[in-house]
């Protein structure tokens, strides 16, 4: 039978918005040595913003951004919303056989077209030569903390798309406040690329930074943690975080932001996605090992 006092921790948990999934993981989280964090939707809102569309060749913006909006339709990936949106106003028609591949982006069929979308690596995988302007711009994009987007159709650039996502007005405070609790490591893992992630990572203060991470590669920094550290988090919303939450000795995840799939892999939920809960957590775990024993 469940102890009480870790009975009375997951109420506590829960009338602070921290939805623990059983006692046992109440437990674990106040052994928490070394915490990651996912990038986009975990430290930043996710809640991006086109700022710039850029044309290349014989494209124009417009064309872009339809070619975009025509997979992203199909995607729940935080840029795909963003790019649908900002194609509000376009006439565009949905792809067929649309394929995401999480941490890379996504490929279809658009007006008997092949479409490719996603990050400079992606498109390098299909197209060998990129136009070396827009390399340069991505890059100096990039190093202001946007995350840069590629379109390609029929084996040729079309141009690029630059997202800027907003850090949680919390993200700061919460970091500083897990450092005061002892925890000996933070660090960020992420899939977006090394300039963009070293731009937000310092504004929050972490200075660890894994960056272009496949799924798998995110999983593997948890594992390497743990060798370490032995009881680590991982704070995460996306279906690309999933492997990394399901190794972590506690899975964290943004209730609000949160994919489904990254819902059901935590074992604790943030409900209204507020950072600065994890310390919160924490405590109640310190303190129901400490009553236990
Ligand atoms: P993060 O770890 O920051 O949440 P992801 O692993 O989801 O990021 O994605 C990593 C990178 O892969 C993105 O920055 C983007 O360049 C590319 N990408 C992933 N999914 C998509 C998509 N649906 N459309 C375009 N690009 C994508
Ligand atoms: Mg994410």
């Amino acid at each position: 039978a469940i102890m009480p006092t870790l009975l009375s921790g997951i109420a506590n948990g829960a009338r602070q918005g921290i939805l623990f999934k059983n006692g046992a993981q109440l437990e674990k989280i106040g052994k928490v040595r070394a915490i990651a964090f996912d990038k986009t939707g975990t430290l930043t809102t996710g809640q991006l913003q086109i700022s710039q569309v850029i044309a290349v060749s014989e494209y124009s913006q417009a064309d872009v951004l339809k070619a975009a909006a025509a997979l992203e339709s199909s995607s729940e990936h935080p840029i795909g919303k963003a790019i649908v949106q900002a194609a509000n106003d376009l006439d565009w028609v949905r792809g067929v056989e649309v394929q995401a591949i999480p941490g890379q982006g996504i490929t279809g069929i658009v007006n008997n077209q092949k479409v490719i979308v996603g990050k400079v690596a992606f498109i390098q995988q299909h197209l060998t030569q990129l136009p070396e302007e827009l390399l340069d711009l991505a890059q100096s994009l990039e190093q202001e903390g946007k995350t840069v987007v590629w379109v390609a159709q029929a084996e040729q650039v079309m141009g690029a798309i630059a997202i800027a996502d907003t850090i949680r007005t919390e993200a700061v405070a919460s970091i500083t406040r897990l450092r005061k609790l002892g925890i000996a490591e933070i660090v960020m893992i992420t899939g977006d690329n090394q300039r963009t992630a070293d731009s937000v990572a310092q504004a929050v203060g972490i200075s660890r930074v894994y960056a272009e991470l496949l799924p798998e590669d995110k999983l593997d920094v948890i594992r390497s943690l743990q060798k370490q550290y032995q009881t680590v988090a991982m704070v995460g919303d996306g279906i690309n975080d999933a492997p990394a939450l399901a190794q972590a000795s506690v899975g964290i995840a943004m209730g609000v932001a949160g994919s489904d799939v990254a819902l059901e892999t935590a074992d604790v939920v943030l409900m209204a996605d507020k950072l600065e809960k994890i310390a919160t957590a924490i405590k109640l775990g310190r303190r129901s090992q400490s009553i236990v024993k």
